[in-house]
């Protein structure tokens, strides 16, 4: 049952992911602290520059109390957060968490000024599709078997779950429609 949910306040998109959770009711917090998770059961990890926020995880001392958060915890990660979640191999400035078995190729649609939006189908809500904002988002280039797409741009994987942790290369966070971050909830409390 999540009672609480954890925004990472490091840098990036953190605001808009605490409007959508007000929105749906959800209590949450934004994390400052690393002592923050312990009142949490669901963390997100916002959209923004993955390089900063991984220097920042480590800054702040984070990087082992998130992995001791997951071991009985969720963790929901959009675009940098989802580059942060994967098992991409570290370079100089990005070291990610290696918690879902997938690899990213960074920034594969093109620069900020390549922005886009798309409609992509979603697995568990056929009603309507969803119109998804890629920032510079990550392409999926390694997909491990226990990995589980939920939904799909141009045959590529756009949104991934392992049936614990969740991934978007999009932002669900920004716009109106809440359908992922309440999917997200009512997984979690299944
Ligand atoms: N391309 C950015 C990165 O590598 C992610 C962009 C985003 O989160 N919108 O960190």
């Amino acid at each position: 049952m999540v009672r609480k949910v954890g925004v990472l306040a490091l840098q990036g998109n953190y605001i808009q992911h605490k409007k959508m959770l007000d929105i749906l009711g959800i209590n949450n917090i934004l994390v400052q602290y690393p002592r923050e998770l312990e009142k949490c059961d669901l963390l997100i990890i916002p959209g923004g520059e993955s390089t900063a926020i991984s220097k920042q995880i480590d800054r702040n001392k984070f990087r082992q109390p998130i992995m001791n958060f997951v071991e009985t915890n969720s963790i929901f990660g959009t675009c940098a957060g989802m580059i942060l979640l994967s098992s991409t191999k570290e370079t100089n400035n990005l070291k990610s968490l290696g918690v879902m078995d997938f690899n990213v190729e960074r920034n594969a649609y093109g620069r900020q000024v390549n922005s886009f939006t798309e409609i992509v189908q979603l697995e568990f809500d056929s009603t309507d599709n969803f119109n998804a904002l890629f920032i510079r988002a990550p392409k999926v280039s390694y997909l491990g078997k226990g990995i589980k797409i939920l939904a799909t741009y141009k045959n590529t994987p756009a949104m991934i779950t392992d049936g614990k942790h969740f991934a978007t290369t999009f932002h669900p966070e920004i716009g109106t429609d809440v359908r992922i971050h309440k999917y997200i909830m009512e997984k979690i409390n299944a």
